[in-house]
């Protein structure tokens, strides 16, 4: 009875980081849409170069702040070379 037991709270536990880790249904914070995605393009930042990404809703013409990811550190690591 005990091993049955700790198999279940262990399966309890596991379903409850399955639930931590898998993303919330995003929704607009304009318009409550469900229709949310990401809209991203190629950009440069303080001769950064890099990938830019924001919200935007389908639904509405909500659109987020930009989330910048740089992508040229090997490029700094030449310099010091
Ligand atoms: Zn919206």
């Amino acid at each position: 009875m005990l091993i049955a037991a700790t198999g279940h709270t262990l399966e309890m536990f596991s379903t409850a980081m399955i639930k931590i880790k898998r993303q919330p249904p995003r929704r607009c914070p304009k318009c409550g849409s469900y229709r949310l995605s990401t809209d991203g393009d190629i950009a440069e930042r303080n001769g950064i170069r890099g990938w830019q990404q924001r919200d935007a809703c389908g639904a509405c013409s909500y659109r987020g702040e930009y989330s910048f990811f740089p992508w040229d550190e090997k490029d700094e690591l030449d310099l010091e070379a």
